[in-house]
């Protein structure tokens, strides 16, 4: 006699449904097409409607368009999509904005956009998505930057809006461990993307040297040599939504070449330095 396979197997889980927050370009566009094809269900925001929907489009998410700094916005896209898809397994807290300059250099505007763009928006995400994250035991990745991990000169508001949201992430990772949800942060070194090539631009405009040379010079003394492209970092991100990293909660995971494994002390003896 034939068995029924479909009356005996248990019923198939759904597809996880995750929310990428600032994926009209980049790294989050990136992270939304890995999601898709790994199989999950996944809803995109951003401000700018027209390319958000061509990257939703093109992968195959759907789109939401969202000013993440604002909490009603957040609130209003948080339960569209639980609406829309049914549940929420993963968010990625990737929207972000670099303004350069150093205290002296930075307005009140600066300082205000960058903190709530890069760390109230996490607070606002985190808040607004918790209920249903811990209904499915699920997994909160926020994009921070080794920016937030180590100083430098003429940063000071995406440094500090990059080190609160590794921190506030990692207190989801402690509050809400107990109740199934894991946090972890992936933080970037140099990455191929929009924001990117604006820094290249101004960092090599002045000097006589075009993108790709902007890129050579500021990775110079990266162990790999070379930026990321964007679905490198995506891979990272991937890997702390899904259940690969299932014991791994309240980390914060370079993804950055080695950039921020070398002794500044030993740069000198570099020889690519020393050649100069
Ligand atoms: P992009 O400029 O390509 O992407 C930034 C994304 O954030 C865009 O999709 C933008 O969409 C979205 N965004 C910005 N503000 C808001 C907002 N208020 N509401 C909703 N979405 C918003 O840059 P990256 O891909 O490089 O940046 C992604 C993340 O990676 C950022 O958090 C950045 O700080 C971080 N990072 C990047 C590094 C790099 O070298 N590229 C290095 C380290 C960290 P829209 O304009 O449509 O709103």
């Amino acid at each position: 006699m034939q068995r029924s396979v479909t009356s005996s197997s248990p019923s198939p889980s759904p597809a996880p449904v995750h929310l990428v927050a600032g994926a009209s370009s980049g790294i989050g566009a990136a992270v939304a097409a890995q999601a898709v094809a790994s199989g999950a269900r996944v809803a995109v925001c951003g401000r700018r409607g027209d390319v958000l929907r061509k990257v939703a489009e093109g992968c195959g998410a759907t789109a939401y368009v969202a000013d993440v700094t604002d909490r009603a916005q957040v609130e209003e896209l948080v339960a569209a999509v639980v609406r829309d898809h049914g549940r929420l397994d993963g968010v990625v807290a990737n929207a972000g904005v670099m303004r350069p300059g150093g205290v002296l250099d930075l307005t009140d505007e600066d300082w205000d956009a960058t903190l709530r763009t890069n760390l109230t928006s996490v607070f606002f995400l985190a808040r607004a998505a918790l209920p249903h994250l811990i209904n499915s035991k699920g997994s909160f990745v926020t994009v921070g930057s080794i920016a937030g991990l180590r100083a430098s000169g003429g940063m000071s508001a995406y440094a500090a809006s990059k080190a609160g949201a590794a921190m506030l992430t990692a207190t989801l990772a402690a509050e809400f461990g107990p109740r199934g949800v894991r946090a972890n942060t992936v933080c970037p070194g140099w990455t191929r993307t929009e924001m990117a090539d604006e820094e290249m631009r101004e960092f090599g405009g002045p000097l006589g040297l075009g993108v790709d040379e902007s890129y050579a010079e500021v990775t110079t003394l990266v162990p790999q040599r070379r930026p990321a492209e964007p679905h490198e970092i995506a891979d990272a991100v991937l890997w702390l939504l899904g259940p690969h990293s299932s014991y791994v909660n309240g980390t914060t995971l370079t993804a950055d070449g080695g950039t921020t494994m070398v002794d500044p002390g030993a740069v000198p003896f570099d020889f690519r330095l020393s050649e100069r």
